[in-house]
């Protein structure tokens, strides 16, 4: 689990989501599939809230040992803008 705080805790990762530019899938809100285009490889990125805090999962090794990855900064920024509108329906 990685706690996600702030954005400037996940900068790094968000600087490697942009340059990496990962696709990200919606499977539904909150969960998400990440595919690195070069590789082909896929991990799932959970996103909750729990407490008033938000957590994020990655499936990737990073992720697991709660290390806030690129997947999670790219399923994250998708999480948001899916969260912005649905607040706005
Ligand atoms: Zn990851």
């Amino acid at each position: 689990m990685i706690q996600l705080t702030t954005a400037t805790a996940i900068e790094k990762a968000i600087t490697k989501a942009r340059t990496v530019k990962p696709r990200v899938r919606v499977n539904c809100f909150g969960s998400y599939t990440v595919t690195n285009k070069a590789t082909g490889a896929t991990y799932t990125v959970t996103c909750e809230k729990r407490d008033g805090k938000r957590f994020a999962h990655c499936s990737c090794r990073a992720g697991e040992l709660g290390r806030a990855c690129y997947h999670v900064a790219a399923a994250v920024a998708a999480h948001i803008q899916l969260a912005t509108e649905q607040a706005a329906h």
